[in-house]
């Protein structure tokens, strides 16, 4: 037991990191973090055609953003060929493997004859039985050959943290390749003699490698190397119950970190696609995870992606982060923001403040920007026409916002606390309702129905902004009247200062 865990991320570079592959990381990383032991990481490089350094960088950048560091240096499939093919040889020598003459298309022939015949389900090689000295003769001769795995007769079983023991017939498994006719090892034989020179003791991966395993169960075996234990996780799909498509889920991870997703919400999502801690928590920090995450927790059945629960999930992350660390994600956005003249020069300090008071209702960093214009330059006009209709019909309401606004000029100082006793003070006095003020003045000063606390924003925002706002929505409704004649839905509203 005092062996120590190593664990692998194998990915392909044949596209972008997507949830599925994110989520096998993280899997690995949790299990190697919580166990003491080593999370490394070896990129399957071996398909030339389809594997690109740019989808390499992608993984790499990847894994970095959601915090997976991994211990040693990577390994790079391709530049062990040499070793996987004495590995080959090996097994060649010891009769575990032989030389295949058959085509392709001639053991694909072989084994429908057999299967038709009622015999076993799978391809047995005739050239099996050649002895070692016309093998090599044949070869010799130059004709071209496979190796392939001699399977015995024996059924094979291995253990699955997850579904326990699972055992294959050996005559459901095809005498299968070890290495190509034009010398390339096949992915059977690289990833074991990869998995067993890396020492990994542990292999959690996708279930649908699981038809994989046993056949990797039988060179470890011919190998005399020792078994890992498996842990083959649960597919996820999405919300349709079918496989992860473009429209839910499998984008690259890269993509969501784009769209403003926190790299926090994002692994405590992909860790409980799957895995459960047993009690029905749902957001997990870093910490916790590394704490609880064990194999045992891993579930069978398939999980399902939802991204609006990612979503929600995100805003969770937001209100908790920060605000600096708010801003900093939204430094560019909103340095192109005021470049192209969306957002007035010199309002920079005013980024603070809007992150303050908006992270716990936002869900990206972005609706900072996006819902509280009115933080940076003054609302133009009344955009929600249903609100301006219920909150300003008072006739009395310019009156009253002209009295609170003169009333805040005489504060001497102006803060949340302050705004809101002067406002409330005038509302008793008034005998009405705080609301018939509360209302109004939010609809001055954001030109929208509802938001943060009222006088959080009052105080972010600052005593001469606010007042000028008042005064300049009691102008308005002077002039257009209580309720104010916003015109027909399809044209835009009268602008608040003509
Ligand atoms: N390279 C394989 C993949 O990306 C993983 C192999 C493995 O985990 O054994 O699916």
């Amino acid at each position: 037991m005092s062996e120590t865990v190593r664990v692998r991320f194998a990915p392909s570079p044949t596209g972008y990191l997507h949830i599925g592959g994110a989520r096998t990381a993280i899997f690995n990383y949790l299990y190697a973090r919580h166990s003491g032991g080593r999370f490394l990481l070896r990129i399957e490089d071996t398909d030339r055609r389809r594997s690109r350094r740019e989808y390499e960088q992608d993984i790499l950048a990847a894994l970095a953003w959601l915090g997976l560091e991994w211990d040693e240096e990577p390994l790079r499939q391709s530049a062990r060929i040499s070793r996987h093919r004495e590995m080959v040889d090996a097994l060649l020598e010891s009769g575990a493997a032989f030389r295949c003459f058959v085509p392709l298309e001639k053991a694909e022939r072989i084994k429908q004859a057999e299967m038709e015949r009622g015999g076993i389900n799978a391809f047995r090689s005739p050239d099996r039985e050649l002895s070692a000295k016309q093998s090599q003769a044949r070869a010799d001769a130059g004709e071209p050959f496979a190796i392939r795995f001699r399977i015995p007769t024996l059924d094979v079983s291995f253990h699955d943290a997850v579904r326990g023991t699972v055992s294959t017939p050996a005559h459901t498994i095809d005498d299968f390749i070890l290495m190509r006719r034009d010398g390339s090892p096949t992915y059977m034989t690289a990833v074991v003699c990869d998995d067993s020179d890396m020492g990994i003791t542990h292999v959690i991966r996708g279930a649908d490698h699981i038809t994989n395993t046993p056949k990797q169960v039988l060179l470890y075996q011919a190998l005399a190397a020792p078994v890992p234990e498996f842990a083959h996780v649960p597919l996820i799909l999405g919300p349709d119950r079918k496989r992860l498509s473009k429209r839910h889920g499998a984008q690259a991870l890269t993509e969501y970190r784009e769209q403003g997703y926190l790299p926090e919400a994002v692994l405590s999502y992909l860790s409980t696609l799957g895995w459960s801690s047993g009690d029905d928590r749902e957001l997990f920090t870093r910490d916790q995870l590394l704490e609880n995450f064990t194999l045992a927790g891993i579930n069978k059945a398939s999980a399902v992606f939802d991204e609006q629960k990612l979503e929600w999930m995100n805003a969770q992350f937001m209100s908790q982060q920060p605000d600096e660390r708010l801003q900093q994600m939204l430094r560019r956005e909103f340095a192109r923001r005021i470049m192209a003249g969306e957002i007035p020069h010199g309002t920079g300090p005013m980024l603070a403040k809007a992150v303050n008071v908006l992270k716990t209702r936002a869900h990206f960093p972005i609706d900072i920007l996006d819902k509280g214009r009115y933080f940076f330059t003054d609302p133009e006009l009344i955009e929600d026409r249903k609100a301006a209709k219920k909150r300003l019909k008072d006739p009395a309401t310019p009156d009253r916002l002209e009295e609170l606004a003169n009333r805040y000029e005489k504060l001497s100082g102006f803060d949340e606390h302050s705004s809101e006793q002067a406002l409330r003070e005038y509302a008793d006095e008034l005998e009405v309702g705080a609301g018939k003020l509360i209302h109004p003045t939010r609809l001055a000063v954001s030109g929208v129905g509802s938001g943060p606390s009222l006088f959080a924003m009052l105080g972010a925002l600052g005593k001469e902004t606010v007042m000028r706002r008042l005064r300049t929505l009691a102008r308005f409704l002077r002039e257009h009247g209580t309720p104010p004649d916003l015109g027909d839905e399809d044209t835009d509203p009268p602008k608040l200062t003509a």
